[in-house]
């Protein structure tokens, strides 16, 4: 690729090409539609479709579809053809206002939750023209939101965009209130970056567990796993570096701002990141680097897994969701300000994000929550399922010193007046990064480490807008009303820290000290999706989402259900996949071995019963007993999953996987991890840890 500007963005209908092939008027009024979330007229999409039809086809595209994001967090298409007949046994292409603005694809056979019976199939998709079409695999596609024919969300977007709003709206209010009236529209922007395995094809295609479930049922650990450190940041080997390019040119044709790329801490492990942007296009984005990874890496006879743990005693992949929150006039409301008057309004947006946090744990861990990131969380690779905020030192010193009225910096003595005192500078790249942190404060944005690597960013942001949204409201409440604005602001604030000081840490998250401490602290500690789901339907959770229109009540039922849905099939998948693989797999091994090893013996001894055969007796007799214990765990195991059917709702069931079936899953899989050190190469049928991890280069 020779002229990165020209091809970047070269298969998107962005801003450039619309000014070029828009006639003016209808490029103002999308315009409006996309920077003041106005309705788009029929007239207007028309004009718009026709356009986009004919930049399309001039690129190669045959057809377009409606991108969306269903909750079963990968993201769907249908697609339809340009063409449409003329009566003479010709064609000609069609596009039309209303097949950009709408869709109706069927929506019976996507996760509802219950909201949307079968009966009641349609469903829409509507576009959001604030994320722009793009070309992939010659098919146009229209990023869509989809919702159920009453108006329910069905997807991961819609609920984003509303949180979008929410925050936008609260805060302008705050904004008002320092005077800065001029800012049209606040937006949060993220950058995810993304970690991920790479793993040969034709490996991978001798792992079932790999097909089925993403990840490795059992495996033993090889002599060598990620201990050197020898990896992280290490020279891209040559194979994963041509993905890396054809990556990188792929994302740019895409339009999106691919930027970083290394290894990463585990063996076969790496990480993409692009530049930060609005949030709901880096979710678009994000979802089309995860398509993107699979698709290329294919391509290049390699497998890119991007579950959460795809090998035990390695490091699993995560997506740290850098956010903040920014306005149209360019300014980064987590930035810490040139003068006083700044400074303040950082610290009300700053408080905001610690009083959300506090507040609303339990959704931040919602939000983060699958079967996946239960295998990482509190693992000692990523932060614990408990929720606390780093903010370092400095900033951490400070709000001390605002909350005890106290001087700030111990030679000085600075008093810290808000609104009056000028903040010190925070380093941005601060080398006591804390690595540790679930939710770190990094210079002018917090970096969110939980999220799972296979996962939508879509939900973490939107909770995370919603309840910033929620305490810059409570904020906004109290200071358009105040007397003395500044007694108020300075009460607020000094309020805020005292109130909320507990969810701060900046020590190490990882450490067994950290553990006893937050339970004093009375932090949550949910550590899988079964204690975590129900707090999503609490009363004040429930509040919180229909005060802010970003889920009814149903809405949020669905998605508690879906939940639970998602957890317990994951997890029925995974011990049909391991019975199976055993039984059809481990076991004819380890009889086959057996009988070579007897089969030894028995000739041995028709020759001379003076042979020693110990070796073989002492291999046949551990082998034996090992076989017994894996029938004997295998039968657990499958009486468990028949036992399942009888437990009662959604929540015992997924109760009844978490404690039995995945308990009777590992215990099956320390039998198997035994065997596989003990049985010979030949015999082994699936390609081991130290093959899968180390085969690329
Ligand atoms: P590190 O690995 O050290 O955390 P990276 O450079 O890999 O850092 O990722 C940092 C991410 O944060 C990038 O995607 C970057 O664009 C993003 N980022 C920077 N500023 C902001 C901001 N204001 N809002 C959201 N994301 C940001
Ligand atoms: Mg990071």
């Amino acid at each position: 690729m020779q002229d990165i500007p020209n091809v970047f963005g070269s298969m998107v209908f962005n801003d450039k090409v619309m000014k070029q092939r828009l006639p003016k008027d209808v490029y103002k009024a999308l315009k409006r539609t996309m920077d003041e979330q106005k309705h788009l007229n029929l007239d207007v999409a028309n004009v718009v479709a026709t356009a986009m039809k004919e930049w399309a086809i001039e690129k190669g595209a045959t057809h377009f579809t409606h991108w969306f994001q269903p909750l079963t967090g990968v993201t769907a298409e249908k697609h339809h053809s340009f063409i449409s007949p003329v009566g003479d046994g010709n064609v000609i292409m069609e596009f039309s206002g209303k097949e950009l603005v709408r869709g109706e694809p069927d929506a019976s056979s996507f996760p509802s939750g219950g909201i949307r019976s079968t009966f009641e199939a349609r469903g829409y998709t509507a576009w959001d023209p604030t994320s722009y079409a793009f070309i992939k695999d010659n098919t146009l596609c229209i990023p869509t939101a989809f919702c159920s024919y009453s108006g329910e969300a069905l997807d991961k977007k819609t609920p984003l965009l509303r949180s979008m709003e929410a925050i936008d709206k609260q805060a302008k209010r705050i904004l008002k209130i320092f005077g800065n009236d001029n800012v049209k529209r606040v937006a949060a922007t993220v950058g995810p970056e993304q970690e991920f395995f790479l793993i040969d094809k034709e490996l991978y295609q001798k792992r079932p567990d790999l097909i089925y479930c993403g990840r490795t049922l059992f495996g033993a650990r090889p002599p060598k796993g990620q201990e050197l450190e020898d990896h992280y940041f290490a020279s891209i080997k040559p194979r994963v570096s041509a993905f890396m390019k054809e990556l990188d040119e792929e994302l740019w044709k895409l339009g999106v701002l691919a930027k970083t790329k290394h290894n990463e801490v585990a063996p076969a492990q790496h990480e993409v990141a692009p530049i930060f942007t609005t949030v709901n296009i880096a979710a678009d984005h994000n979802q089309l680097i995860m398509e993107l990874m699979k698709t290329i890496a294919n391509k290049h006879d390699l497998v890119c897994l991007l579950h959460e743990k795809p090998f035990a005693g390695v490091n699993g992949s995560g997506k740290h969701n850098n956010w903040s929150i920014s306005t149209d006039t360019g300014i980064n409301l987590l930035e810490p300000g040139e003068t006083p008057y700044d400074n303040a309004q950082f610290l009300v947006f700053l408080c905001a994000v610690i009083k959300a946090v506090d507040e609303y744990q339990d959704l931040l861990r919602i939000s983060i929550a699958s079967a996946g990131n239960d295998h990482r969380l509190g693992a000692n690779e990523a932060p614990p399922a408990i929720i606390s905020v780093f903010l370092g030192e400095e900033l951490t010193a400070i709000l001390e010193a605002i909350e005890n009225g106290t001087g700030y910096n111990k030679k000085e003595k600075v008093q810290m007046e808000i609104g009056a005192s000028v903040l010190p500078h925070f380093p941005k790249d601060n080398t006591d990064r804390n690595r540790t942190s679930p939710f770190a404060f990094t210079g002018n944005k917090f970096e969110f480490r939980m999220l799972g690597s296979s996962a939508s960013i879509s939900d973490a942001n939107t909770v995370l807008n919603t309840i910033v949204a929620e305490a810059l409201c409570q904020f906004a409440d109290r200071l358009e009303n105040a007397g003395d604005f500044r007694a108020e602001l300075n009460a607020l604030i000094k309020e805020t820290i005292k109130k909320h000081r507990r969810i701060i840490f900046n020590g190490n998250n990882y450490s067994e000290e950290w553990v006893k401490e937050s339970e004093k602290r009375g932090l949550l500690n949910l550590k899988s999706v079964v204690e975590a789901a129900p707090y999503l339907i609490s009363e004040k959770n429930i509040k919180l989402f229909t005060k802010h229109n970003i889920f009814s009540e149903s809405e949020i039922h669905s998605r508690y259900n879906i939940m639970l849905e998602e957890y317990i099939k994951v997890l029925h998948i995974e011990a049909l996949t391991i019975l199976d693989m055993t039984k059809r797999g481990i076991i004819p091994a380890v009889v086959e071995y057996l009988k070579d090893l007897t089969e030894v013996v028995k000739n041995k001894k028709a020759i001379s019963s003076e042979f020693n055969c110990k070796l073989e007796e002492s291999l046949i007799n551990t082998i034996s007993d090992l076989a017994a214990c894996l029938y004997k765990n295998v039968e657990k195991l499958d009486n468990s999953i028949l036992e399942a059917k009888n437990q009662d709702g959604l929540l015992n069931t997924a109760k009844y996987y978490r404690e039995v079936v995945f308990i009777n899953m590992q215990e099956l899989r320390s039998v198997i991890d035994n065997l596989e050190t003990k049985i010979g190469k030949k015999y082994w049928p699936f390609p081991t840890y130290g093959e899968l991890l180390y085969s690329v280069y």
